[in-house]
């Protein structure tokens, strides 16, 4: 059932069994696995079906500390949320991602990747990724141009990655959310506060506004906020008039270890003989083929004393053209975006994978593009700015910040691969010069990924949720989505923020009867 919030009367009362608020990748995914049930489900998205730049304009921020996307062009604030332009790309995370390691502070979720796997397997199906098959050499058996790079996989080895069509899940998931009668999605209804009972123990409601300057209020017995990570820290931030440094914020730790994926080129490889490396291709936007990327092993990271790394493969641009920054390429238009997003779709949509097929031959020469995680770090941080959105919520206050782990692992990476490449006979590699000078150079750039925020861990001093991401002050509020990671791992984050909600969804069955 569809209810635009601003055709209710002011003040209403929306009553239900379980609440979400935020339709995105995690938010659908929860609603669609309660559609049908016994229990009232009330969804409730700040934006409607299509883009509308005022309500963007909610995520207008404010950026210090490293350079950043633009808020406002990096998330979106209608049904469906941001995969209405994700890209699809998705792998799972590693054991070693999950585990406490002593020269990564602040590591170790109280979960191990064994809880998570299940619902990995479940998750793929939400994003159309395929058989859940993520075996390199199952993948070389397909093809007899799959041929796998010959390193030492205690080093070096071929991590696969599945492409989501990409599943726009405002698209797909629409009619399943609407046509369900238990489930009652309410639009233009951004969630303003969060009001908790006098001891500020439970969640006593939801204030929602409109823009025509309504007010509703919403109780539940459950409440899931799904609103992406940055936003979940926003809210429970402002949610201050019970709690005065914000809910869930006893000790200091809601908005804090944010964290993104540092994407940048990091050398060039030059391959010895011509061979084939399709197994190595990025077969997006024209297929859906799984391809891989070289990995750090586990051995390799504990013996180093690194963080967890990947680098793709893409032709090698000239070596004399200047590298470009991704943030500052961004319009901070998201209609813009949209609409160059659509044309992709579109043309996507034409391809077969034919076209990949029919190169016969592979170049020579490549860029070796990083994808690593970042170490959590409590001074990287959303916070609250001074200045107000539309509806009196303060805006987001962006501090991403990076330390010298992530500089190091990653050219550490870069020396280990050149070194079994070289051993192995089967290419050179060449560091970019920025791996050898001091900072960050002006090309940093990100995933689009936001993790962290409300970590999880299993005592308050240490995480805003708990191993079940409920909110350790609070009896009756969860977080779903990546705000609840410990870490980012080396992949991407939908795949695994839909496992953790599937996970989630699975433990409120248990106990909303
Ligand atoms: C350009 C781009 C490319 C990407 N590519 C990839 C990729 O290849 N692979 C990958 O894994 N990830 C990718 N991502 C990241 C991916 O989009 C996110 O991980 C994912 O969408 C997060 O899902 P979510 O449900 O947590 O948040 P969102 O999808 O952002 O959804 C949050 C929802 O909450 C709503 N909301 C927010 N605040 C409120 C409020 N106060 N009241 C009511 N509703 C509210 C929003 O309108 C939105 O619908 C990409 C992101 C971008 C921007």
């Amino acid at each position: 059932m569809h209810i635009d919030a601003r055709t209710l009367e002011d003040g209403s009362l929306i009553e239900g069994d379980l609440c979400i608020v935020g339709a995105g990748a995690a938010g659908i995914t929860m609603a669609v696995e309660w559609s049908g049930r016994s229990q009232k489900v009330i969804l409730l998205e700040g934006g409607g079906f299509d883009l509308d730049p005022d309500l963007q304009n909610l995520y207008r921020s404010e950026i210090v500390g490293e350079p950043y996307f633009p808020l406002e062009a990096a998330r979106l604030h209608f049904f469906g949320g941001t995969t209405n332009h994700w890209a699809g790309f998705s792998s799972i995370m590693d054991p070693i991602d999950f585990e406490w390691r002593p020269w990564v502070p602040h590591s170790g979720w109280p979960i191990g990747r064994d809880d998570v796997m299940p619902f990995y397997a479940r998750a793929h199906e939400y994003l159309d990724l395929g058989p859940f098959e993520y075996d390199a050499s199952f993948w070389a058996a397909q093809h007899a141009d799959n041929v796998l790079l010959p390193l030492d996989d205690e080093a070096v080895w071929t991590k696969m990655w599945h492409f989501s069509t990409p599943t726009r899940f405002g698209k797909k998931y629409r009619a399943a959310v609407v046509d369900a009668p238990n489930v009652h999605l309410y639009t233009h209804a951004n969630v303003t506060q969060i009001e908790a009972n006098e001891p500020v123990t439970a969640t006593d409601g939801l204030r929602v506004r409109t823009f025509e300057g309504k007010e509703h209020r919403v109780r539940a017995r459950t409440y899931v906020l799904a609103c992406g990570a940055i936003q979940n820290a926003r809210l429970l931030l402002s949610s201050n008039e019970r709690a005065p440094r914000g809910l869930g914020n006893q000790h200091d730790l809601v908005g804090r270890y944010f964290m993104e994926h540092i994407e940048m080129p990091g050398a060039r490889l030059a391959l010895t003989a011509r061979r084939p490396m399709r197994m190595y291709q990025f077969h997006y936007p024209e297929s859906r083929y799984p391809s891989g990327e070289l990995a750090l092993s586990a051995e390799a990271q504990r013996e180093n004393e690194v963080l967890n790394g990947t680098c793709s493969f893409r032709n090698a641009p000239p070596a004399d053209e200047p590298l470009q920054g991704m943030f500052d390429r961004v319009p901070p238009d998201a209609v813009e975006r949209m609409r160059i997003v659509e044309e992709r779709d579109r043309a996507a949509q034409d391809q077969t994978e034919e076209t990949v097929e029919g190169a016969a031959e592979y170049p020579t020469q490549y860029e070796l593009f990083t994808r690593q995680e970042q170490a959590p770090n409590p001074n990287s941080r959303v916070t609250l700015s001074s200045e107000r959105d539309a509806l009196g919520v303060p805006r987001t206050r962006l501090d991403w910040q990076l330390t010298d782990l992530d500089k190091r692992s990653i050219r550490r990476f870069y020396e280990i691969v050149g070194r079994e490449t070289g051993r192995s006979g089967v290419a050179r590699v060449q560091l970019l010069d920025w791996l050898t000078e001091d900072g960050w150079p002006s090309f940093l750039g990100g995933g689009w990924h936001h993790m962290g925020t409300t970590r999880m861990a299993a005592s308050p001093r240490e995480g805003v949720v708990d191993p079940d991401c409920k909110v350790h002050d609070l009896d009756n509020l969860f977080v779903a989505g990546s705000a609840p990671f410990v870490t980012a791992g080396a992949v991407n984050p939908t795949l695994t923020l839909v496992a953790l909600t599937l996970r989630l969804s699975d433990h409120l069955t248990n106990t909303l009867r």
